[in-house]
């Protein structure tokens, strides 16, 4: 093939791509792009945007960007509707196909199937640690519950796929502007204290954070005794954020596990690690069995399990972090002052939003997307559903007592005082709420 397009979409990095990989093997010359969505009506517009994965989001296309150009070619940048902006530019650079890595939620499918319409759209697995055909399964038959999942997955032995290199890139065609991209980050809160964790976007910032939870202060040998903790930036490996945006794959966490043990030796918690890439890609399956059913106010279920009120009163107060839990709120400013909050925080502000508040789990769901920057669709609404007792649960009921949990994960109050002394500071002004 003489030329095609490479469509960056949940996948910013070059290094084990496997559609990336697909597409060099067939072009002799190559564009590569991203777009920004211009409506809300897609999960990677601005408007859905809050400035924490704003900001991670620039800095992984620069980080992209550099390395294209360092293997000659570079990213292009597109804004508007998202299939529309990439038929238009395939055609105006006479591309006869155009690859991307498979994407499995509704609005990302209909963007796939739009582009496919006009012009040949190789899509290629690229998200899960296992891949979806060599579960020993059909996705079709993915067990209801987790466990059985695991289970199943686990008696056949994890197979998982090589780590694919990088690969040598195609050129552009001639007449491509070679300029580098450049692109005016949203500001970073000041004032926050010295020791707050902040992100910064790209493969390569990803990999410095691996090296340092792996090698640097072996964090990782002790994963599962740490990984309820709250405050501090080693308790947990906080890849998250570099896999939503596709700058780490699993594939490449999972080998690296893997080094690591030889090097340090294998133990509960470096296995933990991969126990947690399985709910990840758990929750990837789920979403490609049940399609848009996922997103549905009751769920997986036929009805609702709690009553849902969604009282404004209770909504804003869960937002701003001035509900009557000091545990909660704690967690809700961390949200909106980072973009980040930990697992434990997570579950706790989800039940404490529908099982306590009665909150409707798809606007607290949506609140998530706009301020986490590790949002991930499958992983959020998995979540949010498991939680709600609507989702993959045996358990009718997934309700937290939070006060105990306050008692139990911050027993010296060191993490609620802390966050909700910063919540003062940079109050949220209810009215900027939805
Ligand atoms: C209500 C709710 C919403 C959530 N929304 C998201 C989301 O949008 N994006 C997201 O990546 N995670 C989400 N999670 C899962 C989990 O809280 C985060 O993945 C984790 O806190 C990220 O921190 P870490 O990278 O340090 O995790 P670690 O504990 O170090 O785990 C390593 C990796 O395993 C995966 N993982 C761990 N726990 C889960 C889980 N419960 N579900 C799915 N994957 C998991 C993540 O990719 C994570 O980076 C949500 C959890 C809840 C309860």
């Amino acid at each position: 093939m003489k030329r095609a397009l490479y469509w960056f979409r949940e996948d910013l990095r070059l290094l084990d791509n496997p559609a990336l990989t697909a597409m060099v093997e067939q072009a002799d010359e190559a564009i590569f792009a991203f777009v920004i969505p211009n409506s809300d009506q897609w999960s990677r517009s601005e408007d859905r945007m809050g400035l924490h994965r704003s900001r991670f989001m620039m800095e992984s296309l620069m980080d992209l960007d550099r390395d294209l150009q360092e293997r000659g070619n570079q990213l292009m940048l597109l804004h508007g509707n998202p299939a529309e902006s990439i038929v238009k530019t395939a055609k105006q650079w006479e591309c006869e196909a155009v690859f991307s890595q498979s994407c499995h939620t509704e609005e990302e499918l209909q963007s796939t199937k739009d582009v496919a319409v006009l012009i040949p759209h190789h899509t290629v697995e690229g998200v899960t640690l296992i891949h979806p055909d060599d579960l020993p399964f059909s996705v079709e038959d993915l067990p209801e519950i987790f466990s059985r999942f695991r289970n199943k997955v686990e008696k056949r032995g994890l197979d998982i796929r090589e780590e694919l290199p990088i690969p040598h890139l195609p050129p552009p065609p001639a007449g491509v502007s070679r300029s580098p991209i450049t692109l005016e980050l949203p500001e970073r809160l000041v004032g926050l204290p010295d020791n707050t964790m902040s992100f910064t976007g790209g493969a390569k910032d990803g990999w410095e954070r691996l090296q340092h939870y792996f090698w640097g202060s072996q964090s990782l040998s002790e994963y599962k005794q740490t990984r309820n903790g709250m405050l501090g930036w080693d308790y947990s490996s906080k890849f998250s954020p570099w896999l939503a945006w596709g700058c780490l794959s699993a594939r490449s966490i999972y080998y690296a596990i893997r080094r690591y043990e030889e090097d340090e030796g294998a133990n509960d918690s470096t296995y933990w690690l991969i126990f947690e890439l399985l709910w990840r890609d758990y929750f990837r399956f789920v979403s490609m069995q049940h399609g848009k059913q996922i997103w549905r106010a009751t769920g997986l279920k036929e009805a609702p399990r709690n009553p849902v009120s969604h009282h404004p009163l209770q909504w804003k107060a869960w937002c701003t972090g001035n509900t009557r839990s000091a545990f909660v709120n704690a967690n809700m400013h961390e949200l909106r002052l980072t973009g980040f909050m930990s697992n434990r925080g997570r579950q706790n502000v989800a039940s404490y939003a529908v099982h306590d508040l009665g909150l409707d789990w798809r606007a607290c769901a949506a609140w998530f997307e706009h301020w986490l920057i590790d949002y991930d669709p499958c992983s959020n609404t998995g979540n949010w559903l498991y939680v709600s007792g609507i989702g993959n649960d045996p358990r009718p009921q997934r309700k937290f007592d939070v006060d105990w949990q306050a008692e139990r994960y911050d027993p010296m109050g060191a993490f609620q005082s802390h966050w909700n002394r910063l919540g003062e500071v940079f109050p949220l002004d209810p009215n900027k709420v939805p």
